[in-house]
């Protein structure tokens, strides 16, 4: 049977509401279409919706009560609610009510890329040592985290959450509503730039990570990073001296001495070094951002208490992420191809990750590239100076304005095609793949380059 999340009487003492009814849920939604028999429907009022209008629909679907702060015209007599001055606000006394009846052990990842990597990664292996709960895909900013808090169940074991933001100052508030016992920052690079001055100003926003952390609390920090330095001086401005390490360039409590590729199947060797005491083990990713995550992962298992061996041998079975770096075959006549599909997110670190992870595979190297997006003034030369990146990639097709620069700027004999967009470029890509390519597909995801790896999909 599923857990009880919460009660009529906790969740109206909770949001200081008037409850209609009585029921008892089992989880909690804000939105309408992915209700389950047994949530709390959360009417939650944003700029362009009012979850108002869909309480019936929930209520209809299965919800156990609707959290309202009036109660809808098309409402029944018997329809459980549960009456706020404001949802948006009960939804966040929810999120810390939560937290503050549960004694599992948190930890809260941010970072400028590899946050929902290192989730997952993080949440997989904990798992097996304990009920863990962790952030649903990339749920990470203000409805996100507080709806990732009212689900957790009260007796687990280990929380992993995701934390993002765009913006200075956002982060405090999660920060402390979460109270993470640990906290971890992947990596800082250009992202979300055209709200930030410079990248130091994007380091000084992710240490806000550690606004909430709790007494005593870990902070994990990335010692190959360029601003390393100044985090580690921002948390111990904060009071926080309990700082642990991971790196795969530097020297670092959780250290890569060496890796390898597996020539076999995908993944990677790596040899570390931890604590000064060696350590092998094996990650189903590719590439040296992918040694550096899972250390990251190794540096949060110790902090928060579990086994870092074990953690360490459950690392090669996890699975890759659905357009962060999953591997298709595709068989078409004469042979196979390899996608790599990269075609969910992009900024400037995570394109040089997936180039060089491109860049290692034999066969003839193909990259289907579309522009990255908010990446602020700089824009136009951050898309040109990948042509040192495109070094070892036999061909580069490319779609998006932005693209159109680095396509431009690459010698003659690396140029596939340029389209103005994905779905103009999918048929160039088809037309030109042959049996024994590798092809990797890279863009923010608003340049819709899944449409590309769609077409290569229908090849089969
Ligand atoms: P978002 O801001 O969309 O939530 P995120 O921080 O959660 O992004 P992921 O979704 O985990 O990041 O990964 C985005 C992309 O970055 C993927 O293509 C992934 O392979 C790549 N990536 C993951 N970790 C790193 C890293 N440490 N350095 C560079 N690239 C990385
Ligand atoms: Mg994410």
């Amino acid at each position: 049977m599923t857990d009880i999340l919460w009660t009529t009487d906790e969740a109206a003492k909770v949001v200081d509401g008037t409850p209609f009814g009585q029921w008892e849920c089992t989880g909690i939604s804000i939105d309408s279409r992915n209700v389950e028999k047994g949530d709390l429907f959360i009417a939650i009022k944003g700029p362009s919706f009012d979850g108002h209008q869909f309480v019936h629909a929930a209520l209809k679907a299965g919800a156990a009560a609707a959290v309202v702060s009036h109660i809808p015209q098309n409402c029944r007599q018997d329809d459980k609610l549960l009456l706020v001055k404001n949802t948006t606000r009960a939804l966040e006394d929810l999120g810390r009510a939560a937290r503050a009846r549960s004694n599992a052990k948190i930890v809260a990842v941010t970072g400028s890329v590899g946050k929902t990597g290192v989730k997952e990664a993080l949440a997989s292996v904990l798992s097996k040592q304990g009920k863990t709960h962790a952030t649903l895909g990339n749920l990470n900013n203000h409805f996100g985290l507080p709806l990732t808090l009212a689900r957790m169940p009260r007796d687990c074991d280990f929380a992993v959450l995701e934390l993002g933001m765009n913006h200075a100052g956002e982060l405090i508030e999660l920060s402390q509503m979460a109270q993470p016992d640990v906290g971890v920052i992947t990596t800082v690079a250009a992202a979300h730039l055209e709200y930030f001055e410079d990248e130091a100003a994007i380091a000084d926003a992710k240490c806000e990570i550690f606004a909430g952390l709790k007494k005593g609390g870990v902070a994990v920090l990335n010692a190959d990073n360029s601003y390393f330095e100044r985090m580690k001086q921002a948390c111990l401005t904060q009071g926080i001296d309990n700082i642990i390490t991971f790196a795969s360039e530097q020297d670092a409590t959780f250290n890569a001495t060496s890796f390898e590729n597996d020539e076999t199947e995908n993944g990677t060797f790596i040899s570390a070094n931890i604590h000064g005491q060696p350590l092998d083990y094996k990650i189903a990713h590719d590439g040296r951002h992918w040694v550096t995550n899972s250390l990251a992962v190794l540096a949060c298992v110790e902090a928060l208490g579990a086994d870092v061996k074990q953690a360490a041998n459950d690392l090669a079975h996890l699975s890759q992420l659905k357009g962060r770096g999953a591997v298709h075959t595709i068989e078409i006549s004469g042979g196979s191809l390899r996608v790599i599909d990269e075609s969910y997110n992009a900024n400037d670190a995570s394109m040089r990750a997936a180039l060089d992870v491109l860049s290692h595979q034999s066969g003839r190297r193909i990259a289907v590239l579309g522009d990255m997006l908010e990446l602020g003034p700089d824009e136009i030369d951050i898309h040109k100076n990948l042509v040192g990146a495109c070094k070892k990639i036999h061909l580069v097709f490319a779609c998006g304005p932005l693209m159109k620069h680095l396509f431009k700027a690459l010698p003659a004999h690396q140029r596939g095609a340029h389209a103005s967009s994905a779905e103009h470029l999918a048929p160039l890509v088809v037309q030109a793949v042959q049996p024994g390519d590798v092809i990797s597909i890279k863009s923010s995801r608003g340049s819709r380059t899944d449409l590309v790896l769609d077409a290569l999909l229908e090849l089969q």
